[in-house]
């Protein structure tokens, strides 16, 4: 463990560390267990290595703030970083960090309609002095990833911005909140709380909490209401309240009504401390929805992304191939929607997940998990799936799958049609001719004929326009929908990315896992 003081003794460190990535989690030091499971967090790739900074920055302290008496006690701060498993503690002074003075430094500030909600209207120039003070840090550090506490969720969401912004080639990484057993979020500044103001401090977390949990499965809440009970109920319990606010999670503007998952955010003085904490209030888990044409990799990806962050895998693709199965099997022609409908009438379509985690398909009782892989049923399911009843009919029974959340669900149309809410959308595709040659790869795996690769892209470019040209519902990205082209891609890097996409949506808060 190596605690660097200048910058030419981090430049000379940054030199001679081994190869692998380097992760930067900056800190203002007074180290407790949060800290140290960012650190964690850094050091799960056995490959990279970590740098812990401690700087209390001037520039982010109001005049009647606590920055000189903001705890600093660097012995046990290097204690902590090591044994967290950090291998370097940056702890540069002031004058180091700025060294032509505060005066004559460049500022950064960000974008106003994240600072004038929350803890940014509170605390003015807060925000820009994190901004600029994060902004020297990378530069000197030029770390590939940057790993901050979910637990300031205001300055991750700035910071998120300020990289992309910017263009700054680092990853944000964002870390699940760490909480004491009584669930008051371990912070630096409740060091300064009395035994009493510390007994008193835990009303914020649980009242928090119950406010989330009274949202779960309701809708329509007015969350004007909601703030101002919640407000009621902190000063009951003795503790002075800067806000209570009800925000976009990513944009930070202020909610009126509970669509989609909200930021419930708080700030109370408690004696000498103030004190923020957070929680989300949905109605309903987290859907992701990943859209996209024939063959870019979506049910693969799709079903290892559901394994990491347990959701449930909903694959609608295998539901409209099992009802193509059914057409074929029924001795009706694909192609008249007349002769299809009634087969969706008693239709019992079933997805389970066999032990080892492998989904299972049946169709009124067979089991067609194997047989609506076949090439037959891959050349009729666009034919099938343009009938506007067989989309009716899987459409609802997709959304009633869908109520309670807790899902990805892949297809054609699940972020337009089926789970316009959804919290995630991705648009997941990749050339033609890449597709081809994954379903060459595939159809070979599977022991089936491979055609040529001519007609095989001519094959996938005639569904691509049958699905994107069909009445009902055609293959189209959702406005919100983030497409990730996943030519040259490994499955593992699709997958991280989308997990990354996923987390700046859904912090750890709202959904653990992954
Ligand atoms: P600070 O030293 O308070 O500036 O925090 C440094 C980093 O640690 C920030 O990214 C914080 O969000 C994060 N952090 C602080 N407290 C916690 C906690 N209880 N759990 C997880 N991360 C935290």
């Amino acid at each position: 463990m190596e605690l660097l003081r200048s910058r030419a003794e981090l430049e000379a460190w940054r030199r001679s560390r081994a190869g692998g990535p380097l992760h930067f989690v900056p800190t203002m030091g007074a180290l407790h267990p949060g800290h140290q499971s960012l650190v964690h967090a850094a050091s799960s790739d056995a490959a990279s290595s970590v740098l812990v900074s401690v700087f209390v920055n001037p520039l982010q302290f109001g005049p009647q703030e606590d920055f000189e008496r903001y705890p600093r006690c660097l012995d046990a701060d290097l204690t902590c970083a090591a044994q967290a498993g950090a291998q370097a503690l940056f702890a540069p002074s002031v004058a180091e960090l700025y060294p032509e003075g505060e005066q004559e430094l460049t500022r950064l500030m960000p974008a106003e309609s994240l600072q004038q909600v929350l803890c940014g209207r509170r605390r003015p120039g807060h925000f820009n002095g994190v901004a600029t003070v994060v902004a020297r840090l990378l530069g000197l550090v030029r770390p590939d990833a940057l790993f901050l506490g979910e637990k300031d969720w205001q300055q991750l969401v700035i910071l998120r911005r300020l990289v992309e912004d910017l263009g700054l080639p680092v990853q944000v990484v964002g870390c699940p909140t760490l909480r004491e057993p009584d669930g008051l979020a371990m912070s630096s500044r409740n060091r300064y709380l009395s035994s009493e103001g510390r007994q008193r401090a835990t009303a914020l977390p649980l009242h928090l909490r119950q406010a989330a949990d009274a949202c779960l499965q309701r809708r329509e809440i007015n969350l004007g209401p909601l703030c101002q009970d919640l407000a009621s109920q902190l000063e009951q319990a003795g503790l002075v309240v800067d806000y209570v606010e009800a925000v976009c999670p990513q944009s930070l503007q202020p909610r009126r009504q509970l669509t989609g998952l909200t930021l419930l955010a708080a700030a109370v003085h408690c004696g000498p401390s103030r004190l923020i904490d957070h929680t989300f209030l949905m109605s309903r888990a987290p859907i992701v929805a990943i859209d996209g044409p024939a063959g870019a990799g979506k049910s693969t990806v799709t079903r290892a992304f559901a394994e990491r962050l347990a959701l449930i895998y909903l694959d609608t693709g295998a539901m409209y191939r099992a009802v193509t199965w059914l057409v074929q099997h029924s001795g009706v022609d694909a192609r008249e929607a007349a002769q299809v409908a009634p087969l969706l009438e008693n239709l019992d379509l079933q997805l389970s997940t066999a032990a080892g985690g492998s989904q299972r398909v049946s169709v009124n009782g067979h089991d067609v998990t194997e047989a609506i892989r076949s090439p037959e049923v891959t050349a009729q399911v666009s034919v099938v799936a343009a009938h506007g009843c067989v989309r009716e009919a899987l459409t609802r029974q997709q959304q009633a799958m869908g109520q309670r959340g807790g899902l990805v669900a892949e297809g054609r149309d699940i972020g337009t049609a089926v789970f316009p809410d959804a919290e995630l959308k991705i648009f997941l595709t990749a050339t033609v001719s890449e597709r081809a040659r994954r379903r060459a790869l595939d159809l070979a795996q599977r022991g089936f004929e491979v055609p040529e690769m001519a007609d095989l892209e001519a094959q996938i470019a005639e569904r691509d326009h049958l699905d994107s040209t069909r009445e009902v519902a055609p293959l189209t990205q959702a406005e919100d929908a983030i497409e990730v082209i996943t030519d040259g891609l490994s499955i593992e890097a699709v997958i991280e990315q989308l997990v990354q996409l996923f987390r700046q949506r859904v912090p750890h808060d709202a959904w653990p896992g992954g």
